[in-house]
């Protein structure tokens, strides 16, 4: 029997493919278990449309099977198989994919479950395995086909027997050598592992033999081995299901499960758009912040998914660094993936979800400060610093979206307040929104400097991190109302005792000019304050920056 050879171009091409298109050898599994559901879906269309074809669920699956000692794993399907001419034709040619023909020819608009389109994932089989073999029986077939190849050499079909319609994909798992092991794959936690992360919302079931140590009938001290068939995944994403289903606690199982936090999340935000572009989302707000959140070691991003297949684990441009903090996964139909199925073709789709993506995220912790207060605070807590960075950063282009998020402590209210507040309730004759910088509260409290402001009852805001007044700065006012140091020079206040200090220092120039010359290098300017009750001095900044902020790019490396 005559080997058929791959064409030329083919040759290389799977040598390519084989070697450099994925990042990760494990993606195999995630592959041939993509083409089983396929099959097992094109089954499933086929019988609606056609009367004397039954789809019972039941009788539909996909079955994982590893022999450690014959180095084999096989993957098996109850799908619609292939003839003689479509294995030629599918496995045969690199880059023609059945699956995608069978969209076209059946006119399936909404096929989007079917996952195949580039017909090249099988060959990535050839990353773990010296030999793949391939065994199918089509649907209304009483024949069945034997495929196989050694990779780019080409490939043998012969007929052969097989009792049920559908396909096993047979891998002779390669020997591992001193630089590489190839174990793993034959290994059952690790497989049910690759299967978990790629796999888990493939909507048949994936079963494998598992085997479970269980105590001995009417023993409490023996233990034996017994194999039992599991379904490995979970089949129906929960971001599929309806809302209204789901209590909070499916929500809290499934941000533990994924392992987005040890802690509990704050809120969840379950998101399912059906518009120029669909897709799900579940979105989590976690309560705590992650040891490593302010170091570069964070790394933000969501999961995502094309049709519930995981593609990329952290996808970062789904989430702009303000809210660096949220976890979860988006899942799209109308991702146009390259080839590898690890990357976008085009970012147009993923910019659109992005930005959707960030207005819930807004919305969600607009509502939670409004209607859940408490929480709002231990989420502020835990990352309003990122938001305050998220003013001041890219020269302030997201200041707008951030600016209601904000919350600063109030000297009246001894708690946060937010800027609508703060100005909500100002005075008619108060200009400005005063704030006053320090390392605490009470150091605050202290300060000379709030006197003034604090007598004519206005509110100050305590401003305690660096950051406060940088973001402040680039805000530059909220509400048409300017910010204001109670340290600046000018506070805007005008009182009985603005004109008395006036003349004050006229009368007293001389002490004032001597004073300054005995701090000359010290200090620009003495004069009478307009703002001191029962402390004798204070210094106050003059031009546009504050003290505090001095400091803080004096400390700054050059
Ligand atoms: P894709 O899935 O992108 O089409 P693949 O290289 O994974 O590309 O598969 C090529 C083609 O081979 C598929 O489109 C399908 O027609 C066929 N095929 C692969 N595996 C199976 C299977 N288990 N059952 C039926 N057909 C299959
Ligand atoms: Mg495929």
């Amino acid at each position: 029997m005559g080997k058929t050879e791959f064409k030329a171009e083919s040759k290389r091409l799977l040598d390519l493919m084989i070697n450099s298109i994925y990042s990760q050898r494990e993606v195999f599994l995630r592959e041939l278990i993509s083409n089983a559901s396929d099959a097992i879906d094109k089954i499933y269309y086929k019988a609606l449309t056609d009367e004397k074809l039954r789809f019972d669920p039941e009788d539909y699956y996909i079955k994982v099977d590893a022999n450690k000692d014959r180095r084999i794993l096989t993957i098996t399907d109850t799908g619609i198989g292939m003839t003689k001419e479509e294995l030629e034709k599918n496995l045969g040619t690199i880059a023609k994919s059945g699956s995608l023909s069978f969209k076209n020819e059946n006119e399936i608009k909404d096929g989007h479950d079917i996952i195949g389109q580039f017909g090249v994932g099988f060959y990535a089989a050839f990353m773990v395995a010296d030999v793949v073999t391939v065994i199918s029986r089509s649907l209304g077939s009483e024949e069945a086909y034997k495929w196989e190849s050694q990779g780019s050499d080409g490939y043998t079909i012969e007929t052969t027997e097989k009792e049920t319609v559908g396909t096993e994909v047979i891998l002779k798992i390669k020997e591992s050598t001193e630089e590489e092991s190839y174990d793993e794959f034959l290994e059952e936690y690790r497989l049910k592992d690759i299967i978990k992360k790629y796999s888990d919302f493939i909507r048949y079931p994936i079963k494998m033999d598992v085997t479970e140590r269980k105590l001995k009938e009417g023993s409490d001290d023996e233990y034996e081995d017994i194999i039992e068939e599991q379904t490995i995944n979970s089949m129906v994403p929960i971001w599929r299901k309806n809302k209204k289903e789901l209590t909070d606690e499916d929500y809290q199982n499934f941000y533990q499960e994924k392992r987005y936090g040890f802690d509990k999340p704050l809120k969840h935000i379950h998101v399912s758009v059906d518009g120029t572009i669909r897709y799900n989302a579940i979105l989590y707000i976690p309560e705590n912040r992650p040891v490593d959140y302010y170091s570069q070691d964070y790394e933000k991003g969501l999961e995502l998914y094309s049709n519930g297949v995981l593609i990329m684990e952290k996808c970062s441009d789904l989430l702009p660094d303000h809210f660096s903090f949220v976890k979860g996964l988006v899942d799209s139909e109308d991702l146009s993936l390259n080839i590898s199925r690890e990357m976008l073709q085009h970012d147009r789709q993923l910019k659109l979800i992005a930005k959707n993506i960030s207005k819930k995220i807004k919305s969600q912790l607009l509502s939670l400060q409004r209607d859940e207060r408490e929480q709002y605070e231990k989420f502020y807590d835990a990352f309003g610093r990122q938001l305050k960075f998220g003013v001041y950063n890219e020269f302030g282009a997201n200041k707008d979206v951030l600016k209601d998020l904000l919350m600063f402590y109030s000297s009246k209210e001894k708690k946060l307040v937010t800027l609508d507040e703060y100005v909500s309730r100002m005075p008619e004759d108060q200009k400005y929104i005063y704030y006053a910088t320090g390392d605490s509260y009470e150091k605050i409290d202290k300060l000379p400097q709030t006197e003034m402001v604090a007598d004519k009852g206005y509110e100050i805001l305590y401003f305690t991190e660096e950051i406060d007044e940088f973001a402040i700065r680039m805000l530059v006012n909220y509400n048409d109302k300017e910010f204001k140091s109670v340290s600046s020079g000018d506070l805007g206040i005008d009182s009985e005792e603005t004109k008395e200090s006036e003349k004050e220092d006229t009368e007293n120039k001389d002490l004032f000019d001597y004073m300054k010359e005995v701090l000359s290098n010290k200090v620009k300017d003495v004069r009478v304050s307009k703002r001191l009750k029962t402390h004798p001095v204070c210094l106050s900044a003059d031009g546009d920056i504050s003290i505090e902020m001095e400091k803080v790019i004096n400390a700054m490396p050059d």
